[in-house]
């Protein structure tokens, strides 16, 4: 499949293939997402074919208005308190990286929720995500389009490399500008749970609805020891090892290993290798995350025997960076 440029032509054919039930990888502010129609459930399962996805794992619906939402989600039957949070939340981060889970309409597949009886949703800021979305039947479940466990993709030719043939279309929406997947929060009932940390801090969402649960391990040494308790997944080719902050730049230096920092190392020699990669020379957390499955993505290309890679500080996108790390090292030994 070819990539095609994001122009108002193209969209409108997109859209379409959507309509008719085809598979469209369209850009989004966090990842490439692997578009279909979330009512129409021929197109669904063609999405976990692609990807090879279990289908345990639900798919996250993608809107591009408010008014959709009472479509995929049964908000009306949200306690009081659930629905202040949808409201805040969906006014205050909408459109953007945060996933919502809530009480799933029966008009929404069970396939696309993996048989739960709540629903995964999001209203992403890119334009061409909104564009698509809007020209098609609103609504589009789009999990990110790379092979199950593989990196995630940030550019149409990451979505050509990995799955080529099995999409219908890749819409070209320049890099993603965010680069980690959305946050995922749980306000379907009790007390919000944060699933997964991404794209939207924690504390930005704490600001604004006070606090959350967290079922996630934050630092790298909280990881279980043993690789086989670690959950593989956004994992490059190569095996990647995870350091602490510092840790990196004591190591002496090989020709065959790469080496991902979070901010340069004070050892300017070492640092320039290439096989080496700084996520952010300023130490920035947003462009930090923006860089690190591109960066991992042109590691991954270099042949090498290992990569390592050091912790970003654990606040902030930080959280969600180092999970996507120490989940990427998940297939290797995490020891030095
Ligand atoms: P992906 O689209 O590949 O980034 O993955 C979507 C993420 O959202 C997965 O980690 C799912 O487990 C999570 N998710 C989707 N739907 C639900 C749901 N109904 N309840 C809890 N988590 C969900
Ligand atoms: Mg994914």
């Amino acid at each position: 499949m070819e990539i095609l440029s994001s122009s108002d032509q193209n969209v409108q054919r997109a859209a379409a293939a959507l309509a008719d039930g085809l598979l469209v990888a369209f850009p989004t502010e966090t990842v490439y997402g692997l578009g279909a129609d979330a009512f129409n459930v021929h197109a669904l399962a063609k999405v976990f074919e692609a990807k090879n996805r279990p289908h345990f794992d639900p798919l996250i619906i993608h809107i591009a208005e408010h008014d959709a939402l009472s479509r995929i989600a049964d908000t009306a039957s949200l306690d009081r308190a659930a629905g202040e949070r949808l409201s805040i939340l969906s006014r205050q981060l909408w459109p953007g990286p945060l996933t919502l889970i809530l009480p799933k309409r029966p008009q929404i597949p069970a396939l696309a929720t993996s048989g739960l009886a709540t629903v995964a949703v999001r209203f992403p800021s890119h334009p061409v995500a909104q564009k698509l979305i809007r020209l098609s039947t609103g609504a589009i479940a789009a999990p990110s389009a790379n092979p199950f466990g593989y990196l995630s993709p940030t550019r149409a030719e990451h979505v050509k490399a990995q799955l080529g043939q099995k999409v219908d279309f890749i819409l070209d929406g320049g890099r993603a500008a965010v680069g980690v997947e959305s946050t995922v929060l749980d306000i379907s009932h009790g007390q919000p749970r944060l699933l997964r940390p991404g794209g939207t801090p924690r504390e930005t969402i704490e600001a604004l609805i006070g606090p959350v649960e967290f079922s996630f391990a934050q630092a790298v040494n909280e990881a279980p020891l043993s690789p086989g308790q670690l959950e593989s997944h956004y994992a490059p080719r190569t095996p990647l090892v995870l350091c602490r902050r510092g840790e990196l730049a004591s190591l002496p230096a090989a020709a065959t290993e790469g080496r991902l920092y979070f901010s340069p190392s004070t050892n300017h020699s070492e640092a320039a290798g290439h096989g080496t990669r700084v996520l952010s020379q300023t130490g920035n957390l947003a462009e930090a995350a923006a860089n690190l499955f591109d960066m991992l993505h042109e590691l991954d290309s270099l042949g090498l025997r290992v990569i390592r890679a050091e912790e970003a500080p654990l606040s902030g996108l930080g959280v969600a960076i180092n999970d996507r790390l120490r989940r990427a090292a998940g297939h290797t030994t995490p020891a030095l």
